[in-house]
């Protein structure tokens, strides 16, 4: 890429990163490894979502003579990148399964001519000899290989195509590459290396913590209305991500949600591939949506605005739920990350482990990631010294998540635990070949003569009425927290609670089990939440800064929907905010803000200041936001159920 007035007391990386992309400096490690790979060196880097990973690999491809090949396994998502890349300036273009033969033809065209500075390729491409003969042809500047985790089967999103990359540089040994990834335990790290033949490349590994994200886990009660009230008081009009874990909770949960007047739309891998790319694409360009999806959403969404991401079923690992709930806040701005976990999760999740295909070693992985994801929904610490330190990263109490805003109590659970698991043992003696789960054993403590009960003849049993001094809940909780401190299992279809062995250690008094308060209510977060009518957060803005804010959403969103393009591809919310601030009345002033680049400016900087000129605190009828994304519900409107 040549600049026409080059400046050679700034280094070309720098050039590019103000002029292309705007940005007044790198972030973080941005520097040390675009000039690592721009210079040719092999890099591996792991950093968590929104830290910046793009321009480590986008501006040495720019700077460097030739072709940067992207291997990305975001098939759906591709054209958006592309789209991004090009409203910047850049030349860029892709190739996968989506596309005709002639459009395919085209970019080919375009890639030998040597008119292209990013060519994004999907990796089953690399599979074809013919794609790679056509590489051999062009000039290739680096490989960057994209989500790299997905090559190791330690991890939660593995795909068979990748495990053919390792041939990349056996076909191409002097073309640097570079492997990005926002996961980084120390087992996916390890495999990432090995598989890709990174031993030699230079490890870049960044901070994971994403201070601006709060984390928060409560107990289970009624997930939906739970997650209702989240959306209501905190998160209205903004737009998010909610995971089920099967498809028909999904459809309720959205049903549910739109019906109390969320703008909310299912995604899962039952629904016809056409509904999936349009709902896809409504929450990527309008804005205030809320997508209900399985874990099939959202890899490689680099939408910058989902101002929250919620769990209404437990994710089945850590690395998982922090790759999940990263994708909240890429734009730096406060953010949430929440989850509603309780009892039936902790039962469904060990059987489907039980019941899952694969070898024991398999099932032990399982049961790890399982455990390790239980122990941080028990912890009475700082979730996110938890979270950081599964990433091997020692960190302070954050001041940002449940427990450190509300900090819970812990109790002497031992006595509890005690008739708990002696009820167990004696219902096993007696058992006769029937099965019972955690109902009919808290039915027993807590002394309820039951049908089922008096059926079995279970108020003869010396366990039975004592438990009386807890309730219903109480000893639900003690139930998850047995089974996650692996005190207790389940067995069976009809998840029959069995022990373990350790539970003999709790009986025989040489243990103690402390366990964790479940508060009253769910912790609020500081912040104030008070009007609930609030249209979509321009998170701590001056209050005069707003109209102009909301000015230039519109401006954006009609400008957006002319050119098909999601709303964030013409201008990021911080830069929208950034300009709202500072009113900036000429070009060079513009053009002076994080975010507009050469071409953007060259391009909307004259319609951006016509707006701020015309703009007289109010936006001119017909401009004001697209009615469809407003906030359903007005004010305090009860719900539609129940
Ligand atoms: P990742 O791929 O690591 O999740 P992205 O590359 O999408 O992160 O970057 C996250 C956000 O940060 C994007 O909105 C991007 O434009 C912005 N960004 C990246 N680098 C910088 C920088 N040096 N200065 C300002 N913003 C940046
Ligand atoms: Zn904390």
């Amino acid at each position: 890429m040549t600049s026409p007035e080059h400046r050679p007391e700034m280094s070309d990386a720098t050039q590019v990163l103000q002029r292309v992309f705007g940005y007044d400096s790198f972030r973080g490690g941005q520097q040390e490894i675009i000039e690592h790979v721009a210079a040719g060196g092999d890099a591996l880097v792991l950093m968590p979502t929104g830290g910046g990973k793009s321009l480590c690999y986008q501006i040495p491809a720019l700077v460097r003579d030739g072709v940067g090949v992207v291997v990305s396994p975001l098939i759906a998502l591709m054209q958006d990148q592309v789209d991004a890349l090009r409203a910047l300036g850049v030349r860029a273009g892709f190739l996968n399964s989506t596309q005709d033969l002639e459009e395919r033809r085209l970019v080919e065209a375009e890639f030998l001519a040597g008119e292209l500075d990013l060519l994004y390729l999907a990796p089953e491409r690399l599979r074809v000899e013919s794609t790679l003969r056509l590489l051999d042809r062009g000039r290739i500047s680096l490989f960057a290989i994209d989500e790299a985790h997905c090559v190791a089967q330690w991890g939660h999103d593995f795909r068979p195509d990748y495990l053919a990359l390792s041939a990349l540089h056996e076909r191409w040994p002097t073309v640097p590459r570079i492997a990005l990834t926002a996961t980084a335990t120390e087992a996916t790290h390890t495999e990432i290396t090995s598989r890709l033949g990174l031993q030699d490349a230079r490890h870049f590994v960044a901070s994971f913590d994403r201070p601006n994200i709060q984390y928060r886990i409560v107990p289970k009660d009624e997930p939906k209305r739970q997650l209702l009230a989240l959306l209501r008081t905190e998160h209205p009009g903004d737009a998010g991500i909610v995971y089920c874990l099967s498809r028909s909770s999904v459809e309720k949960t959205a049903e549910f949600l739109v019906k109390n007047g969320i703008e909310a739309l299912p995604y899962h891998a039952g629904l016809d591939a056409r509904t999936r790319a349009e709902n896809q694409a409504r929450f990527l360009r309008e804005d205030g949506v809320v997508v209900v999806a399985t874990i099939a959403f959202g890899m490689g969404i680099d939408k910058p605005d989902v101002r929250f991401v919620a769990h209404l079923d437990l994710p089945k690992s850590v690395e998982g739920y922090y790759q999940e709930t990263g994708r909240a806040g890429r734009d730096g701005l406060p953010s949430t990350a929440w989850l509603a976990y309780g009892l039936q999760d902790v039962v469904q999740q060990r059987r489907m482990i039980d019941t899952s295909e694969g070898d024991a070693a398999h099932r032990r992985r399982l049961a790890d990631h399982l455990d390790a994801m239980l122990a941080l929904c028990e912890t009475v610490e700082c979730r996110r010294i938890r979270l950081l330190d599964y990433f091997g990263e020692k960190s302070q109490a954050c001041g940002n998540c449940d427990t450190c805003l509300t900090p819970p109590t812990t109790w002497d659970g031992t006595v509890p635990a005690q008739k708990l698991l002696s009820t167990v043992v004696r219902l096993d003696r007696e058992r006769r070949g029937q099965k019972f789960g955690s109902g009919q054993i808290i039915d027993i403590l807590l002394g309820k003569k039951t049908a089922k009960v008096i059926q079995h003849d279970h108020d003869s049993l010396k366990t039975f009425g004592i438990g009386a001094d807890l309730g219903t809940a109480e000893w639900r909780a003690v139930v998850r927290q047995l089974l996650a401190q692996g005190l207790l299992t389940v067995e069976g279809e009809y998840n029959t609670l069995v022990l373990t062995e350790a539970s003999a250690e709790v009986l025989g008094g040489r243990r103690e089990v402390p366990m964790r308060r479940d508060p009253e209510r769910a912790p609020r977060a500081a912040k104030s939440g008070t009007s609930s009518s609030r249209r979509a957060a321009p998170v701590d803005l001056p209050e005069e800064a707003v109209p102009v804010f909301e000015l230039l959403r519109a401006w954006r969103a009609a400008t957006a929907k002319e050119q098909g393009v999601p709303a964030y591809v013409i201008f990021h919310d911080a830069t929208l905010r950034e300009i709202a601030t500072a009113l900036p009345t000429t070009l060079a002033e513009l053009g002076g803000i994080s975010g507009v680049g050469d071409n953007k400016l060259a391009k909307y900087g004259q319609q951006v200041l016509d707006a701020l000129a015309g703009d007289g605190g109010e936006a001119p009828v017909g401009a004001g936001p697209d009615p469809d994304t407003l906030p359903g519900a007005p004010d305090g409107t009860p719900g539609g159920e129940g």
